[in-house]
């Protein structure tokens, strides 16, 4: 049973995509509140959490920092108003996935929910099906720096380093075709399915987070290269 931690403080809207969700088949939990929603999250039990950004407590960015910062990389999709730009960088900054803009309709919730459970399978592998057959290799190493899909984990020295669902299967996409150019389309069209349209800028996010991550200096990435007007390559 796929389980799924709902952080809604309004009743209403709770109600409606506990709703949804169960429709579908889904187990869900909701919880009202920033501090409840931090604690619920770090125990790592869920498959995925739905967060809103303003809650009493503490607000939707602090929850998702304390969750990411535990080292939990349960995908996550923040909830967020129209116009808020800003907000949604900042969102993905700390460590979200996705985000969906209220107020959403059934459809679009069902499949963004089903997008980002469908990534978090590919990128840990636990589907079954087994994850070396389009990629390749599963461990990685690169100077002082490991990437290890099987077990979803990067290192660095003898530092382990937290990433989200997102940021390793864009890394994936990119070791799989190591050397070549994925322009961006390609990439949304890789991590987030053709059936979910997400902004350029949400790539350009997660591109950055990943080097200041990964590489040495972040500013002039050896690694992940960027190929001005068309989109990635990875380096060796
Ligand atoms: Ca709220």
């Amino acid at each position: 049973m796929t389980r799924i931690l709902l952080v809604e403080d309004e009743p209403a809207i709770a109600a409606g995509v506990r709703d949804d969700l169960e429709l579908e088949g889904y187990s869900v939990d909701v919880v009202g509140d920033g501090v409840t929603a931090s604690t619920r999250g770090v125990q790592g039990q869920y498959d995925l959490i739905l967060l809103d950004l303003m809650l009493p407590g503490k607000d939707g960015y602090t929850v998702c920092r304390e969750i990411r910062a535990a080292g939990v990389r349960t995908p996550l999709l923040m909830l967020t108003a129209r116009g808020q730009e800003a907000d949604k960088v900042l969102g993905l900054e700390l460590g979200a996935d996705d985000y969906i803009t209220k107020p959403f309709g059934r459809r679009e919730l069902q499949s963004r929910v089903r997008a980002a459970l469908r990534r978090s399978t590919m990128t840990s592998g636990t589907s079954g099906a087994s994850p070396t057959s389009a990629t390749g290799a599963e461990v990685y190493e690169f100077g002082d720096l490991t990437i290890d899909f099987r077990r979803c984990e990067l290192r660095k020295g003898n530092q382990p380093i937290a990433v989200t669902a997102v940021e390793l299967k864009l890394l994936r996409a990119l070791l799989a075709h190591r050397g070549e150019v994925l322009t961006i389309d390609r990439l949304n069209e890789i991590v987030w399915g053709s059936d979910v349209f997400v902004s350029n800028r949400v790539v350009y996010t997660h591109m950055n987070n990943l080097r200041k991550k990964i590489e040495d200096q972040p500013s002039k990435p050896r690694h992940l290269v960027t190929v001005r007007g068309v989109g990635y390559r990875f380096d060796s």
